[in-house]
């Protein structure tokens, strides 16, 4: 899908939305740097699994927050990254046989598959930890060179939080003292600080390590969002995003590494989603809610996902839940039908003048689209702007008759496109038909690899009647439009 170039009623210089800044705890008028421009960031999958339902919330949500920004006249440019080497991969590749970076070419692969199943388009750079090395180690001399780190025996690299004092907790509203007094301190702890953590770490048998002027070595986990949202967007971002559990430390630290570096804002806006529950309870692994949106996609369209996870504003809590994605299915099956309708319309229509009704259902559908718009600037209020969705389907089925007006019908159309388009909901007839297809010839690619003769013939005489030609040849199958 190409992507959107600008809104049809963008309004540059005019400030429209309100975004609530965690930093601030207030909602605030959304003002870029540069005027025009949109330079976010927001924290990725660790690839060590398919990634679960909670963190579709935050991949969905931001990628809604950028079409809409497009949509508002904004050129975005937008990171995410992906955490390629820490722990937790290094525990799963030892587990599975394999190397990191095998983990990680799956299920980075794994997660553009299921991101596009759920409407969320690629960002502009998806910057992956171990292939920027060479920025987080001069991130890390920097913060050296300001005395805001040090060393340990065994090679590791500390931010040193006591240098950073005044600072440190803006962002979750503690301070040093409290953090200090409520942490535990282990023993034979390196750390000058128990809120100390580590930039680099030394390298331990076994593992993958990078050299370093520290040794053989790693990264720690929050210097790649310092060093990678640096390089793509430059010293001050406008928005950075993520689950609210990324708050502290995650975020702290980001702030602590980047403004010790460079004396200057990191972030002018900190967004952050609220947690999905299931069935009202936390998702563990140990109380067994745990799903992937692999295994989901099994059961449900993950288009009703996305409704589903856009049916609530970004910050509240949301609770996943069978019948809530029954619900968003059968709305989701309401915008379909009311595009089929609009489709059916078009052969019909007149190149007329519009009467009354007609010509008032214009004035409806814009007010349906600046209901859309204030809700979306009233902090990406996207449940409101889903109700302004199913406001101009209403207005449309009560004017829109066969043999309607060609102006009203086209004005429809557009509004209803551009509003579900900032969804990312409603595909196109076209794009609809595509998917169908593929399906199909991937399922005849694993009937032939079956043997399943009888399907691979009943399949190719299915792609036939839609009008698709299959030729098998030793690269596989050819598929032709005819
Ligand atoms: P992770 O791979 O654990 O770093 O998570 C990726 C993203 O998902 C981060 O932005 C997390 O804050 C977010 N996230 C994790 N669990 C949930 C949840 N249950 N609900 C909403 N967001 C979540
Ligand atoms: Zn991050």
């Amino acid at each position: 899908v190409p992507a959107p170039s600008g809104g049809h009623n963008s309004n540059r210089g005019e400030i429209h939305m309100k975004i609530f800044n965690t930093m601030t705890r207030k909602k605030e008028e959304f003002v870029p740097l540069e005027p025009g421009k949109v330079k976010m960031y927001v924290c990725g999958p660790t690839v060590y699994n398919y990634f679960h339902i909670g963190n579709a919330r935050p991949f969905v949500v931001f990628d809604t927050l950028r079409r809409y920004l497009e949509h508002r006249g904004y050129e975005v440019t937008f990171v995410q990254n992906f955490t390629d080497i820490d722990d937790k991969m290094i525990r799963r590749a030892n587990e599975e046989g394999i190397t990191v970076k095998e983990l990680a070419e799956r299920y980075i692969a794994a997660y553009f598959e299921d991101a596009k199943l759920l409407g969320v388009r690629p960002a502009t750079v998806h910057p992956r930890a171990t292939e920027h090395i060479p920025e987080i180690i001069a991130l890390i001399q920097r913060l050296e060179e300001k005395g805001l780190a040090y060393r340990t025996d065994n090679g590791d690299v500390y931010f040193d939080t006591q240098k950073y004092r005044s600072q440190y907790g803006k962002l979750s509203g503690q301070n040093l003292d409290d953090l200090e007094s409520g942490a535990r301190i282990e023993v034979d702890d390196i750390k000058h600080d128990p809120m100390d953590f580590a930039l680099w770490k030394g390298q331990k048998p076994g593992e993958p390590a990078w050299e370093s002027p520290w040794g053989m070595g790693r990264p720690g986990w929050h210097i790649e969002c310092s060093a990678m949202s640096m390089k793509y967007l430059g010293e001050t971002i406008d928005i950075h995003g993520g689950g609210q559990d990324l708050i502290f430390p995650h975020h702290e630290n980001e702030i602590a590494q980047s403004e010790g570096a460079t004396g200057k804002t990191f972030v002018r806006y900190w967004m952050h989603n609220g947690f999905l529950n299931i069935d009202n309870q936390k998702m563990s692994k140990s109380l067994g809610n745990f799903f992937t949106v692999r295994d989901i996609r099994e059961k449900y369209d993950l288009e009703a996902v996305r409704m589903f996870l856009l049916s609530a504003q970004y910050r509240s809590p949301l609770n996943f839940s069978q019948e809530q994605i029954a619900q968003a299915k059968a709305a989701l099956d309401r915008m379909y039908t009311a595009r089929d309708n609009f489709e059916f319309l078009k052969q019909g229509a007149q190149e007329r003048a519009m009467n009354a009704e007609e010509a008032q259902l214009v004035e409806d559908t814009k007010a349906c689209m600046k209901r859309f718009d204030d809700a979306m600037d009233d902090d990406l209020n996207t449940a409101d702007a889903i109700g302004a969705i199913f406001e101009l389907i209403k207005h449309a089925n009560v004017t829109l008759k066969p043999g309607c007006a060609k102006e009203a019908l086209e004005a429809v159309i557009a509004t209803f496109k551009e509003m579900t388009g900032v969804l990312g909901l409603v595909k196109e007839k076209e794009e609809e038909k595509n998917e169908e297809v593929d399906a199909l010839v991937e399922a005849r690619a694993q009937a032939r690899k079956e043997k399943n003769w009888k399907e691979s013939d009943r399949i190719r005489d299915q792609l036939k009647e839609m009008g698709y030609v299959v030729e098998d040849t030793a690269q596989g199958q050819k598929v032709r439009r005819v």
